[in-house]
């Protein structure tokens, strides 16, 4: 299998290459050059399979220059660290005596490590990386360069610590994440990680990691150290791929719990920010796994709901912060991907849509292009309000306690059967621990949290819901603090410098 760029004609490369440089040359993302299929029979034999077994299944239709062992190793690395023993458990949450083919499977993707979703895919990446350094014969160590709002900062550290030939470096807004995103990165350990704080907010920090990846002094100061810059943002193929298993072990779990027959169709929500989740679950819907439609699930920052209804997508807006931040975006990167398949290859189109989003903000797909979205996508987005109520009805019927970006999936599904009346089977992505946006989940259980902090409201969800507290965040308040250094945004290089000479 070779990859493709979305933009324009290039050579086509393997994936580890693919997977090395992220982003192709001419902006483009890196796209199979076609779709393996699979047949209902050969989903059926995942029955067998343990999580890591489906996942060296799936991965190696995608990376055939990895051998299966190397496949198996980065399953084994990457999952053993999560705490459950089925890694992607399904809770099957809705069974309508009436309507007996009603069932809602909550996929919880959030047992890794940093009890976010981002740990399924970053857990594997680093590994995929490693390996895919071995195989271009690059002898340099790779530095990862990481701005975050909170979550994807752990993350990073989690799966790149340790890992040979690899460093990661992690530069958050100094008083912009909460406590305990905060307390999460700053004890990381491994001899390879670095956090540091930056005086000033997210953009800055970004605008700063961003002129890093330009610095062109620098470039030349990490060669003669022998260390090269690398990103491992959501557009890298090695982030996406390890994403598509899970929707085929979510299917499965669904048969082998009765739920549904094998091939039985089924509806896949996802709560959706940067698109790669959900496009995801569209690479598992065109190999073949028996997917009526995907929705499309978005918070108040509706850029994606408008964009599937008008076939306009205007990032021109205004921009708000809510109790959902990981939806919090305007610009979905891996949207362009899924135009480049459902347009048949068209990237001389695809350079034309993006290139106005970035010069207008603003593009608008063809009638064509669009008829064949509808038929796949329905979007739907969900206030505030609405999140909140979903976190109280679902746990006061199911005593099902689910974080913020899960309800947003659970309401957007709600709306949808409440207008199409469609009780297809569902499996809806559940995308964080509840415990990892503890005040709003408080707040939505109708309690007040004026005066608690972080980690006592820890302690409070468990005492209301008996719900367990992951192992990661009940040892945050005795873990020891390891990074405890500030710059400000001009000192982001000379830092960069100082970590690569370590
Ligand atoms: C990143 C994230 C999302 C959005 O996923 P995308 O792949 O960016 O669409 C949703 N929920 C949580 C908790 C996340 O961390």
């Amino acid at each position: 299998m070779k990859y493709i760029s979305t933009r324009s004609k290039i050579e086509p490369i393997n994936s580890a290459e693919a997977i090395l440089q992220g982003l192709a040359e001419d902006g483009g993302l890196f796209v199979p050059e076609n779709i393996p299929k699979v047949s209902l029979e050969e989903i059926g034999t995942l029955q067998a399979k343990n999580y890591e077994q489906r996942a060296v299944w799936l991965l190696k239709k995608f990376l055939t220059d990895y051998t299966e062992d190397e496949l198996g190793e980065c399953a084994e690395l990457a999952y053993n660290w999560f705490d459950v023993e089925k890694r992607v458990p399904l809770i099957v949450l809705i069974q309508d005596p009436k309507n007996p083919v009603a069932p809602v499977g909550s996929l919880e993707l959030w047992h890794g490590p940093t009890s976010a979703f981002k740990d399924v895919a970053l857990q594997m990446l680093p590994h995929l990386m490693r390996m895919a350094l071995k195989k271009v014969g690059e002898t340099k160590e790779i530095l990862i360069l990481v701005a975050t709002s909170g979550d994807t900062g752990k993350a990073a550290l989690a799966g790149f610590a340790d890992v040979p030939q690899t460093k990661v470096m992690v530069f958050y807004p100094d008083g912009g994440v909460s406590k305990i995103q905060r307390l999460q990165m700053i004890t990381q350990r491994g001899s390879n990680v670095n956090v540091t704080a930056v005086r000033g907010n997210f953009d800055d920090a970004q605008t700063g990691v961003k002129k890093i990846f330009g610095d062109e002094n620098l470039r030349v100061e990490l060669d003669k150290l022998n260390v090269k810059l690398s990103s491992a943002n959501s557009i890298n193929w090695g982030r996406l791929v390890p994403q598509i298993v899970y929707y085929f072990s979510g299917y499965v779990e669904l048969v082998s719990t009765n739920q549904i027959k094998p091939g039985d169709e089924i509806i896949i929500s996802v709560p959706t920010g940067n698109f790669g989740n959900i496009l995801a679950a569209y690479y598992a819907l065109k190999m073949g796994l028996p997917v009526k439609r995907l929705i499309c699930a978005s918070n108040v920052n509706n850029v994606l709901t408008e964009f599937f209804a008008t076939g306009t997508y205007n990032r021109n807006r205004e921009f708000f912060k809510t109790i959902t931040p990981s939806m919090d975006i305007l610009i979905s990167s891996n949207l362009e991907r899924l135009l480049y398949h459902e347009s048949g290859g068209d990237y001389e189109q695809i350079n034309r849509y993006m290139s106005e989003l970035n010069s207008v903000g603003e593009y608008k797909i063809d009638k064509t292009l669009k008829e064949r979205l509808d038929k796949i996508f329905y979007a739907e987005y969900v206030t505030e309000d609405e999140t909140r109520l979903f976190i109280k009805r679902m746990y006061d019927s199911f005593k099902y306690l689910m974080d913020t970006h899960t309800a947003v999936s659970i309401a957007a599904l709600s709306k949808y059967r409440g207008k199409t009346h469609d009780f297809t089977p569902v499996l809806s992505a559940s995308t964080a621990s509840p415990y990892k946006f503890t005040g709003a989940v408080l707040t939505a259980l109708g309690q007040s949290i004026d005066g608690v902090d972080d980690l006592a409201q820890l302690k409070m969800l468990n005492k209301l819901t008996s719900v367990r507290i992951p192992k990661n965040l009940a040892s945050l308040s005795t873990a020891e603090i390891l990074h405890e250094d500030v710059c400000d945004k001009d000192d982001m290089p000379e830092r960069v410098l100082k970590f690569a000479e370590k």
